[in-house]
């Protein structure tokens, strides 16, 4: 499947969450066997070479094609969450937004010191929620080896302060 067909699977939703945003949506892209079969591949021929002992996924999205990559490469997933939906002990760390700041956790001991891991997530936009996750993974002594994504969107320059930062970023799809 060419690139181009996998991203007309992707729906544009406008004025969503807040008017003035345009929405991509992944889930008519998850709905279609193919189309999923096609991304899941495209993300384990990039997140193979790397021999990563984890894959670690954002809260919700980033779950899905977490588990997918992490199954195919025979690896263990590990979820960053918001805060508060953790059941066990969390390390976490809070970050600023447009308006006010959020925070992410995970749990202790699942992100090991020296462990090499693949950031997952359905898109990147402004790169603070990656950017936070990863931080969050080094503070625990985890090295990131990638960040990865289904979607870039690459007038918010989220890839670009991501790679700023030494961590190698990159998307199967982008968005104008
Ligand atoms: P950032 O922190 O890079 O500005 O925003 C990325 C986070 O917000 C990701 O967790 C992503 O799931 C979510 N997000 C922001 N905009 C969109 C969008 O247009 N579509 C989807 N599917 N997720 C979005």
């Amino acid at each position: 499947m060419s690139r181009d067909t996998l991203t007309a699977l992707v729906r544009t939703i406008p004025d969503f969450p807040k008017p003035g945003i345009q929405f991509r949506d992944i889930t008519t892209l998850l709905a279609d066997g193919e189309g999923l079969r096609e991304l899941v591949e495209r993300l384990v021929a990039i997140a193979r070479p790397l021999d990563a002992d984890l894959i670690v996924g954002i809260e919700a999205r980033g779950f899905i094609l977490g588990a997918a990559l992490a199954t195919a490469l025979g690896k263990g997933f590990v979820p960053v969450r918001k805060a508060g939906k953790l059941p066990g002990p969390t390390v976490g760390i809070d970050y600023v937004l447009e308006y006010g700041t959020d925070r992410l956790e995970l749990h202790e001991g699942q992100a090991p010191v020296g462990s090499r891991v693949i950031l997952i997530d359905d898109l990147i936009a402004t790169g603070g929620t990656a950017i936070a996750a990863a931080q969050l993974l080094q503070e625990q002594g985890a090295s990131v080896l990638m960040a990865l994504f289904a979607i870039d969107l690459p007038d918010l320059g989220g890839m670009a302060a991501l790679k700023a930062q030494g961590i190698p970023a990159e998307a199967i799809l982008t968005f104008e």
